[in-house]
């Protein structure tokens, strides 16, 4: 469906030397609440920072950053840093080169720390849990809360802050805590889009497209407004434009004159400038952000000896540059197969009985990672062929499906003179990767060692649809 997303990723990093001058100017802050956007209410602003951005085609635009309580801001609330910093060398003439601004990342594997500030109202906390909420439901990512115990495994989180509007850098700065200002203005809806912001997201009239299903009316808009409406030319689109989206200026901001600044060319029922909803293209835009590969490979003994234990090996990769997370492995069994015991590195496996499904969680598969499960099973005590089906499911949106599955057979029978033999993990292509056997525990699985540690417990609340 929709969105404008920044260009970032390591793939695609703007390049921005500051330059230019400050002009005097009253800010129009566009994502407050409705009521700041209906009145237009100017902040306590004065100046602007012109910015030429390079771009990796090799063009160079310009950009204008408003002064909006110190903080260089574009669109009304998108953070570029401290204006300070800007004026400065603004002031000086020597600023060319004075940094190299990049628009963040996606956050590693999906998982988006953040803290809520102390200061906040417990209106505005209860603000923040419920944006925050709305996008853990749609599965895209995972938002979980930083606390001091996992302070130093979540070094870089987002900060939600008091302050007099709503705003938010764009993507993972990777630079400590990024703040989100927010506070008793900013609605429930503005909080869902900020979030947005930092998950990756631009404002969708920017999208290089746009011209296509908006007109911009350029003679309404506030006096030294109108660089908020530019078109980002070397933005990525990610599905079709979405009048729904979260993401969307509405039709009247920045006006000058009380008309659109902003008409749609299509028909549409949409309520363009929505700051209620995650629209199914803001989701489906951040899945696509947001998205991995994770495939299975399991191997059943070729035989086994009915009623002794056999080694049932789980082969789990991660093919893509974006971890997932909160992942599941379910693996069906003989009615009469007991989980014994299990082996791995990152995994814990439990059953809730014998016959049951064993299912196997980690909190976080890394991209391109390798790894195993290990599971003993008590062989059912008649003979004939047993089956296991082994699927892989994510909190992250995963790009192949078709490898989720792997299903694999075992021959019971009936005397110990067939010894069990891993006949088909031998016949497999074989993982780049030895088995890891560094945690064992049994089918209550509560050992939480390794990697996986009390943390990983809280995210094993699997979720996930499968889109
Ligand atoms: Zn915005």
């Amino acid at each position: 469906m929709n969105i404008c997303i920044s260009s970032f990723s390591p793939r695609a990093a703007l390049a921005i030397s500051v330059i230019c001058t400050s002009v005097a100017s009253t800010t129009v802050f566009a994502e407050n609440d409705e009521s700041a956007q209906a009145a237009n209410q100017p902040f306590d602003s004065f100046s602007q920072v012109i910015v030429p951005m390079a771009f990796r085609n090799g063009e160079t635009h310009l950009r204008v950053l408003d002064n909006i309580n110190g903080v260089a801001i574009a669109e009304g609330d998108i953070i570029f840093g401290d204006a300070e910093q800007y004026f400065y060398h603004t002031k000086q003439r020597s600023v060319r080169g004075l940094s190299n601004y990049v628009y963040g990342t996606v956050w590693p594997n999906g998982v988006v720390p953040y803290r809520i500030s102390d200061q906040l109202s417990a209106s505005a906390v209860a603000k923040v849990n419920a944006a925050i909420e709305r996008w853990n439901d749609t599965g895209a990512i995972t938002l979980i809360e930083r606390t001091d115990a996992t302070a130093a495994a979540y070094p870089n989180y987002i900060d939600f802050i008091d302050a007099n509007q709503c705003a938010s850098w764009v993507g993972f700065q990777n630079t400590g805590a990024q703040s989100i200002y927010t506070g008793d203005k900013c609605s429930e809806g503005s909080m869902i889009h900020e979030i947005g912001h930092a998950l990756g997201l631009l404002h969708e009239h920017t999208r290089p497209d746009r011209d296509n299903y908006v007109q911009i009316n350029w003679d309404s808009i506030t006096t030294d407004k109108t660089h908020n409406f530019d078109i980002l030319t070397d933005a990525i689109t990610l599905g079709e434009y979405d009048y729904s989206s979260i993401m969307h200026y509405g039709t009247h901001f920045f006006s000058a004159d009380g008309r659109e600044t902003i008409t749609a060319l299509q028909n549409t029922d949409a309520k363009i400038g929505q700051r209620e909803f995650i629209s199914e293209g803001d989701e489906q835009s951040v899945i696509e952000l947001y998205q991995s590969d994770l495939s299975i490979v399991s191997a059943a003994p070729g035989s086994a000896v009915a009623a002794a234990d056999m080694q049932l090996d789980m082969f789990i990769t991660n093919n893509s540059d974006m971890g997932a997370n909160r992942v599941s492995l379910r693996t069906s069994v003989p009615e009469e197969s007991k989980l014994v015991s299990f082996s791995s590195s990152s995994w814990i496996c439990q059953q809730a009985g014998t016959g049951e499904d064993v299912v196997c969680q980690t909190s976080v598969l890394a991209k391109n990672a390798n790894s195993s499960v290990s599971m003993n099973l008590t062989t059912p005590a008649s003979t004939g062929q047993a089956s296991f089906t082994a699927t892989l499911d994510s909190s992250t949106f995963d790009t192949d499906q078709s490898n989720n599955t792997d299903r694999s057979n075992t021959t019971l029978v009936a005397t110990s003179n067939d010894v069990p033999t891993n006949e088909k993990a031998a016949a497999q292509p074989q993982p780049a990767f030895a088995a890891a056997t560094d945690q064992a525990a049994t089918s209550g699985g509560s050992s939480g060692g390794g990697a996986f540690g009390p943390l990983g417990l809280l995210l094993l609340i699997c979720r996930r649809k499968l889109v």
